[in-house]
């Protein structure tokens, strides 16, 4: 959705998210979300973060690190392959998970879409909490919305992000291509909280990440 969205359809799409054991609460702006992430993590937690733009666009992890946390943050220009690897793996281990999402259908389910699947991984088991952040232009109607958002307007950003040749980063569009490179790998529906990880979803009433 194009945003701001009314109240209402906020409250709705909260509801849609506790129905289905999330708890959740929507912010009316990026400051807000920033503020209610530092609320939430405790001075000795160690702090992952999956891929996302949304995260950053929060600038929450300069303050994290400034804070004194341990921040696994593999974005680390130059650093060797076996660095971000290492970094890929404490992420699943961390107190507490940051990411943003690819889509939040308004039923309350989320889509992701991932091509290593660390973020994806991340979300569901392993970290001691997650937080999870959607932007009202992740906001769809329906499942079938989400996966046209997650391959079409997510993906191609990113590919082009990361400099990688496939064929949506030059036309802008999913061509569901065979390319060695291909980033969309793993795609997750969460339906329900995964049982075992207390999940926070804050939506934000104003555009995050692609
Ligand atoms: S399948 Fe290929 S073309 Fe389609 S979104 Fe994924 S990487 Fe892009």
């Amino acid at each position: 959705m194009i945003g701001p969205v009314t109240d209402e359809k906020l409250d709705q799409v909260v509801r849609a998210l506790k129905r289905r054991d999330f708890e959740a609460v929507w912010v009316p702006d990026r400051q807000r979300a920033r503020e209610i992430i530092l609320e939430r993590i405790g001075p000795a937690d160690r702090v992952g973060v999956g891929g996302s733009m949304t995260i950053r666009e929060l600038r929450v992890l300069d303050t994290l690190r400034d804070q004194g946390h341990t921040v696994y943050d593999h974005w680390i220009p130059d650093a060797p392959k076996e660095e971000i690897l290492k970094i890929r793996k404490l992420q699943m281990q961390s107190d507490v998970f940051l990411s943003g999402v690819n889509a939040l259908v308004t039923d309350g389910r989320i889509v992701n879409i991932d091509g290593i699947g660390n973020r994806v991984a991340s979300m569901i088991f392993g970290p001691g909490r997650v937080i999870l952040v959607a932007g009202v232009n992740k906001v769809v109607e329906t499942l079938d919305a989400a996966f046209y958002r997650i391959k079409n307007v997510a993906t191609p950003p990113n590919a082009r992000r990361l400099s990688i040749p496939t064929p949506c980063a030059k036309t802008g569009r999913c061509m569901d291509c065979s390319s060695p490179r291909r980033i969309c790998r793993a795609v997750t529906i969460l339906e329900w909280r995964p049982m075992l990880t207390p999940t926070l979803v804050i939506v934000v009433n104003e555009s995050l990440g692609f």
